[in-house]
């Protein structure tokens, strides 16, 4: 079982970090995605995903950082991608529901991003909220290797474009919730081939967390709730959500 976004180095785990990575690999969680925010936390991720094997780390400045950013920070993300193993560029986007925001630094990063994604060959990890067309229209325009739309929550037909443009997308906690009707729609209608499981951890807590941190190891009961959504097996889940990963990750699948 593979958590294609799980923020691992992030501090909300730094008092007992170890003890969710060995629940998370008891759970059955074989490989985790760890995306970077921003330049500041590289090396954080860097470190933690030589330590465990089973981590694998992308480089990128979030659309909710870029406000700290500056433009040598995408040299420092070059020399990460050269120096250390990554499986894509992430994680990256567009994101047009923070407030406040400066959608022309967000628009610029993402587009120099884009380029250095594609400049090394790699996938790239998004982070898209109101924003889906005009992502689309980058991608569009770029021709990338694909990726992952992480937590999505467009339409189905912005789901057949991602599809198109070599992406899967990823359903996480939100998808719990009895009340977010279309995101479980999605889950449930959507090709099974174009799906991948996260948590998003600490962030996106499942519903039965009750608001409370979020960790890996509830990846096992959120692809049971994705099983019940299509009414087929969580084995059949785990196993097509996991070629999905690899297929948009290809380097998910090498060894470190
Ligand atoms: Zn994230």
């Amino acid at each position: 079982m593979i958590d294609t976004h799980c923020h691992l180095d992030a501090t909300e785990f730094d008092v007992d970090r170890d003890a969710v990575f060995a629940q998370a690999i008891e759970a059955g969680v074989t490989k985790i995605v760890v995306p970077s925010v921003e330049r500041a936390n590289f090396g954080a991720v860097a470190s933690l995903c030589r330590e465990h094997t089973q981590c694998r780390a992308t480089y990128g400045i979030h659309p909710m950082y870029v406000d700290r950013a500056q433009e040598s920070d995408l040299d420092a993300l070059r020399t990460m991608l050269k120096n250390e193993p990554a499986i894509a560029v992430g994680e990256i986007g567009l994101d047009r529901f923070v407030e406040p925001r400066d959608e022309v630094k967000q628009h610029f990063y993402f587009v120099e991003q884009l380029k250095i994604a594609k400049e090394f060959d790699l996938p790239i990890v998004l982070h898209v909220r109101r924003a889906v067309d005009a992502v689309l229209k980058e991608l569009r325009r770029m021709k990338l290797c694909g990726g992952i739309a992480h937590a999505f929550n467009g339409s189905r037909q912005q789901a057949e474009e991602f599809t198109k443009l070599g992406f899967v997308l990823g359903f996480g906690g939100a998808m719990t919730f009895t009340r977010a009707l279309h995101i479980r729609e999605l889950a449930a209608r959507l090709p099974i081939e174009t799906i991948v499981l996260e948590t998003d951890a600490p962030d996106i807590s499942p519903h039965w967390l009750n608001g409370s941190r979020n960790s890996p190891d509830q990846l096992p009961q959120i692809a049971q709730t994705l099983a019940e959504l299509r009414a087929v097996s969580v084995a059949e889940i785990i196993s097509a959500t996991s070629k999905n990963a690899i297929r948009a990750l290809p380097r998910l699948a090498a060894l470190h």
